[in-house]
């Protein structure tokens, strides 16, 4: 009947309404965060990470977070714009580039928080082969970066170079502070970075207290706690800068054609040698009188790429009780570990990041792998950069190359890396430490008292 459908009705607006205020009463206060960014200039692209934490810290309990990335792009839309340190011909057009992805950052950031939202730019291995190279091409492509992040809403804290140390460094402190090792004071897990122009290692080691090699000693105090962190950076033992001296090495062998193991039966460029050698890592070693370009082709054999690959590593002189390669100092290793960055990229692309496979599995599937015809590889992966894809096995076999005869990492130890993109949802890398360190997020001391409960 009508009255019926008229009670019904409003039955369900009265249950809606009672609903709605219940939901309503429960609901937090809108939660108030704070921000702060960080643009990792590396060398090979520019990233934007915003970071956000509650902005009532409950005495320290309150987490900093990645919640947004931006990768500064380039008119097609799967390329990556190179790095800031490519713009050294044209420095005014370092600092515009970042504009897309700073003016996505004053959208995510709102607007009462943008002032005090600290802006870093941190320039790495990249940089500093250019500093080193061309310092007066740096200062200008550095002006340029300044003036443009300046114009941003922003509390702009500068841009600058770091060190080998600060980028293994924070690393570790990222890797650590996501896992909430420090807080609680548990094992740490050691720090492997793989960037375009330069690699790191860090980690804690038991044995070791820095006076071997002050050079590679960092130490924190931090959540009350001591560490001495052992740290190297290796300049010029990136991904690609370890490509260019593996391929000057092999193009030393005489002018025309470089039949390269690392790449795939099959693969043929023809190459400049003057792009080649366009690197302070190798240009020393520029052939006199050479032709202009050579014929760079394939015949893919792991095992003869990681005997080439071993030609640009020195494992004979070292003054320490033990060294890892080039003469530099390391401790006994102690893991766990975690490898990120092209660690993570390349090994992923390879399907091998589970390192309970066993290694002679691993190399097993990265030989034939790279034994695979190039046109077989290009027709399987359609969607993937050609230049990614024509350098994994590379890529690969510099990767086991470098932990096992790099850095003597064993069968049994290499179940202790684990590779990883991103630590409950932040990416791994330095740039989370850095600002941590740089903003005292990380104290030095316990909080006395256990945290308040929130009023
Ligand atoms: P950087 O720019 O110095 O941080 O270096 C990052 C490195 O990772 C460079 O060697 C890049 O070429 C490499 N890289 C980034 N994305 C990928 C990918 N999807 N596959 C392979 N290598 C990558």
């Amino acid at each position: 009947t009508p009255v019926t459908i008229i009670i019904t009705v409003i039955g369900v607006i009265a249950i809606v309404a009672l609903v709605t205020v219940a939901v309503l009463q429960n609901r937090p206060f809108p939660q108030k965060y704070k921000y702060g960014i960080v643009l990792d200039a590396g060398s090979s692209h520019t990233a934007l990470y915003i970071y956000e934490w509650p902005a009532e810290k409950d005495n320290n309990t309150g987490r900093v977070e990645q919640t947004h990335s931006c990768k500064i792009l380039v008119e097609n839309a799967l390329a990556f714009c190179p790095g800031i340190s490519s713009y050294a011909s044209a420095p005014s057009k370092a600092g515009q580039s970042l504009t897309e992805c700073m003016q996505e950052a004053v959208q995510r950031v709102p607007e009462k928080r943008r002032g005090e939202t600290p802006l870093y730019l941190g320039a790495t291995a990249g940089m500093r082969l250019l500093n080193m190279e061309n310092s007066a091409a740096s200062d200008s492509v550095f002006q340029s970066v300044k003036k443009a992040l300046q114009m941003f809403p922003f509390s702009y804290q500068g841009a600058r170079i770091l060190s080998g140390q600060e980028e293994g460094a924070f690393g570790w402190v990222t890797v650590n502070y996501l896992d909430d090792r420090l807080k609680q004071g548990l094992e740490t897990t050691g720090a492997l970075d793989l960037g375009g122009a330069s690699t790191q290692i860090s980690f804690v080691s038991d044995n070791y207290n820095g006076s071997e090699s002050p050079s590679n000693s960092v130490t924190f105090r931090l959540y009350g706690n001591d560490y001495n962190l052992y740290t190297h950076s290796f300049l010029c033992y990136g991904k690609d800068q370890a490509l260019r001296m593996t391929l000057a090495h092999q193009s030393q062998a005489g002018p025309g054609t470089v039949l390269d193991p690392c790449f795939h039966p099959g693969y043929a460029e023809i190459k400049n040698y003057s792009v080649l050698y366009d690197s302070p890592c190798v240009s020393d070693r520029k052939p006199q009188g050479a032709p202009a370009t050579f014929n760079h082709t394939g015949n893919g054999n792991f095992l003869e790429c990681q005997k080439t690959i071993k030609n640009i590593f020195n494992f004979t002189d070292c003054k320490y009780s033990r060294c890892s390669f080039n003469g530099v100092f390391q401790p006994l290793l102690q893991g766990p570990f975690g490898a990120f960055s092209a660690y993570y990229f390349v090994m992923n692309f390879l399907n091998l990041t589970d390192t309970s496979i066993p290694l002679d599995d691993v190399k097993e599937k990265l030989k034939r792998y790279c034994a695979t015809p190039w046109n077989q590889i290009r027709q399987r992966h359609p969607n993937i950069k050609l230049k990614y894809l024509a350098e994994y096995c590379f890529s690969g076999t510099y990767i086991l190359t470098l932990l096992t005869e790099g850095y003597n990492f064993t069968s049994e130890s290499y179940s202790d890396i684990k590779f990883i993109e991103k630590i409950k949802g932040s990416d791994a890398g330095w740039t989370l430490g850095y600002m941590l360190n740089l903003t005292n997020m990380i104290p030095a001391e316990a909080p006395d008292s256990p945290p308040l409960p929130h009023a």
